[in-house]
């Protein structure tokens, strides 16, 4: 634009007294809502802490070789106390803690009216192949390997008595019918489910994970 077509609109501007036109106001959108989406390991640990899971996030978690531990936490208590804390995933603790509520304690109170008030496990996290007898899965590696599995020993009930895969698998009695439930009802909840039954590397406990294959070996 010339200076003199500015000059032009700057004297007519001046004649005629129009006031210059005001901005438009615009509203603006609204803010998008916070997103109800969160990633899901944060949502995991949410779930544990919901289901009064006694644990802690550990760090990077990884051994060399093909183990390692995605989404570590060690737990304590799923709720019940464990004989000892294990490392594992959290979505592996978010599952040991549903199988305790939805296997676990309505199987104790149906055998034995009263809960199951101590998990005895015998490992957790451990960086390892298989341990098989058949030739076809040996070297594979263990889902151990990946926090992903449990080894599961027995249960101590709130009355002192404790119930052992080791000493009360076999046999008739309160017992035996309790454990051999609650491993027909764990393949519901596990993918993988190894009891005494399945070789004689499974005489002390129960093999349960979440890996990828699927197995109920009850
Ligand atoms: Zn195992």
């Amino acid at each position: 634009m010339s200076v003199r077509v500015v000059l032009a609109v700057v004297l007519l501007a001046g004649l005629c007294g129009c006031a210059p036109p005001r901005p438009r106001v615009v509203a603006l959108p609204p803010l998008p809502a916070p997103s109800p989406l969160i990633d899901p390991y944060t949502a995991c640990l949410k779930d544990l802490r919901d289901s009064r899971v006694a644990f802690e996030p550990v760090g990077e978690y990884e051994t060399g070789g093909s183990c390692g531990i995605a989404n570590p936490v060690r737990v304590s208590a799923a709720p019940v106390d464990w004989n000892k804390p294990g490392v594992m995933s959290c979505e592996m603790a978010r599952t040991v803690a549903r199988f305790e509520a939805e296997v676990v304690q309505p199987l104790a109170l149906r055998h034995f009216g009263q809960r199951v008030v101590r998990l005895n496990h015998m490992g957790t996290y451990d960086c390892r192949t298989q341990r098989t007898t058949k030739a076809a899965t040996a070297g594979r590696i263990s889902e151990h390997s990946k926090g992903q599995a449990l080894d599961l020993g027995g249960f101590g009930l709130a009355d002192g008595t404790v119930v052992s895969v080791k000493k009360d698998w076999r046999g008739a009695g309160q017992k035996s019918e309790f454990l051999q439930a609650v491993a027909q009802a764990s393949c519901q909840t596990f993918n993988v489910v190894l009891t005494p039954n399945h070789d004689r590397l499974h005489q002390d406990h129960l093999h349960l994970d979440i890996g990828p294959h699927r197995l109920c070996g009850y």
